[in-house]
């Protein structure tokens, strides 16, 4: 793997493409910062070597123009204190500012260029754009693994640029690394465990992981499609009704692949979709009319939580339930941690899949306590799908 630490970044200005698209408040208060963070160890060394650095990002999704609130400036403070660097600003990412400040950069020195997704050439991949970006710098460094599966002008179509020059950074180098762990060199019992809105999103894994898994656990809003195509009630819970036929093929090829697939056994329903709603247990498949499920039960909990800590491996990608409500967020906590538990007690290798399971190891503070938390939501799914993504395949070509 071609990593920044192949190259002797001496004079050189390094043009890095991170993933700096981190939760603001409606003050512009960034509320998770870890992104940032992750990227910090390729720009130190980058900076370390004599070299100067060059960032771009996108932030949020701007609809092809320029939008206050998505302007990259509102994290120019924060970056300049964590880099202990006073970080430039180009209020333009390409164009003769982005040229002139990118020029005059010297050793040590470092510049953010605005959010890249003023520009909808950016998302379309556009070659002419890609090309303007890579007269900034004289190397390309890939550090976004939260981007690395969209082929867009700075993650992917750049690298042609820097045929020789091109190389992934610290993040992207880790992320990479244990994401192969899982999806080839996985110790047994390797048990995955699926949670989340939608059983549609994560279909190709699901279908990806019946191929590598000892257990796959299902839970979340996903589990009430299941329980519905097994003939269950699920009042007004979450449901995919023309994912059901898919639901039990699922499970028929769970069992002919000897996969462990367990779904909920009970469930916590409220009577609303609130925090403070009325709430009880029932049995799966048993939800009243007017209810719905809004977290796994204490059955299920005991259930998944006995699998996962007999496990050497674990995947976890999507919640358990609504975690976001305090009321509902017993589940999914429950579940981080047994993941925790069968990391220390039973020296499992543990993966965190980005998005809302990284969020909610977050919320539970336990980030430190599992083997690794990716960056990446999408990114890593589709890399578990066994996908190339472009972003790792346009430094590899
Ligand atoms: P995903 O992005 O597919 O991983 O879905 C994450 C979202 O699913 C979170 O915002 C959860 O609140 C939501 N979720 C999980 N379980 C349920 C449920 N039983 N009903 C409604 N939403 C849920």
């Amino acid at each position: 793997m071609k990593t920044v630490d192949q190259c002797d970044f001496k004079d050189k200005k390094a043009l890095i493409r991170v993933d700096f698209n981190v939760p603001l408040d409606k003050d512009f208060t960034i509320t998770d910062d870890k992104r940032m963070r992750a990227a910090l160890p390729t720009i130190t060394k980058i900076l370390n070597d004599g070299g100067s650095v060059i960032l771009m990002s996108h932030l949020g999704r701007p609809k092809g123009g320029p939008e206050e609130k998505y302007s990259l400036k509102h994290i120019l403070a924060d970056l300049s204190k964590m880099l202990n660097v006073e970080v430039q600003f180009a209020d333009d990412c390409i164009g003769a500012q982005a040229t002139d400040k990118a020029k005059d950069l010297k050793a040590g020195q470092v510049l953010l260029l605005e959010n890249l997704r003023f520009y909808k050439e950016e998302e379309k991949g556009d070659k002419e754009f890609a090309g303007k970006l890579a007269k900034l710098g004289d190397v390309y460094v890939n550090d976004a693994f939260g981007t690395a599966h969209r082929a867009h002008a700075s993650t992917s179509i750049i690298a042609q640029f820097f045929p020789a020059e091109k190389y992934f950074g610290y993040l992207m180098a880790e992320e990479l690394k244990n994401a192969e762990k899982i999806n080839n060199n996985a110790d047994k019992p390797f048990t995955a465990i699926m949670g989340g809105a939608k059983v549609s999103d994560k279909i190709l894994l699901i279908e990806s992981l019946l191929e590598k898994v000892d257990n796959l656990i299902i839970g979340g809003g996903m589990a009430y499609t299941f329980a519905k195509a097994q003939g269950g009630e699920i009042g007004t819970s979450l449901l995919e009704a023309d994912r059901m036929e898919l639901c039990l093929e699922l499970l028929e090829k769970a069992k002919a692949k000897g996969v462990n697939l367990l779904l909920p056994v009970d469930t916590v329903i409220a009577d609303k979709f609130d925090n403070e709603a009325e709430k009880k247990n029932v049995d799966a498949g048993q939800i009243p009319a007017d209810w719905m499920g809004l977290d796994i039960g204490p059955k299920s909990v005991a259930l998944f939580a006995e699998v996962i800590k007999n496990s050497k491996t674990l995947l976890w990608n999507g919640p358990m339930g609504v975690f976001e409500m305090a009321n509902f967020e017993q589940g999914t906590r429950a579940i981080a941690d047994a993941v925790v538990a069968g990391t220390k007690e039973n020296d499992a290798f543990s993966l965190i899949g980005g998005g809302d399971s990284a969020a909610a190891i977050a919320k539970f503070g336990l980030e430190e306590e599992v083997s690794y938390v990716s960056t990446g939501g999408g990114a890593l799914l589709e890399y578990m799908e066994g996908k190339e993504l472009p972003g790792v395949k346009a430094i590899n070509d």
